[in-house]
């Protein structure tokens, strides 16, 4: 690889970091995908989820992975809660205390050094709430 195509890389990442960092909305890859095709029209659904995986890999993101649902990612990498619509799967982060007795607890019952963990709501956002009363009125 030549040094031109290693600048063009890290430049592409730097444009991929930069609009997930603008957003506070856990895009999914095709999400951001649209986003930063406004800038590198030319850049692959590929090379965006490729260059996710790999801020994530280095931790300057995070990657927050459901079951049964999309990817979503997350340009800010700090540990930090989330709450999730079941019904539309929006992600919004959740403005908690983090619950370090949780990891001196998880230490206690498992003998693992505990790294950081992760909370996850799950719930009906204000909109869908909306929705399912229209729905049982009509
Ligand atoms: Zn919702
Ligand atoms: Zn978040």
């Amino acid at each position: 690889m030549n040094n031109d195509s290693t600048l063009r890389i890290t430049k592409q990442r730097q444009i991929i970091l930069d609009e997930l960092m603008r957003v506070t909305s856990h895009p999914t890859a095709d999400d951001l995908y649209q986003m930063v095709r406004q800038k590198l029209p030319r850049i692959s659904l590929g090379t965006v989820y490729r260059n996710l995986e790999t801020l994530a890999g280095l931790g300057m993101i995070q990657k927050l992975e459901v079951a049964g649902t999309q990817k979503r990612f997350d340009g800010n990498a700090a540990t930090h809660y989330h709450i999730r619509c079941q019904r539309c799967g929006r992600v919004d982060d959740l403005d908690l205390r983090l619950n370090t007795d949780l990891e001196k607890a998880a230490a206690e019952k498992t003998r693992f050094t505990i790294l950081r963990h992760r909370l996850e709501f799950t719930g009906l956002c204000p909109e869908c709430q909306k929705l399912n009363a229209q729905a049982e009125e009509a």
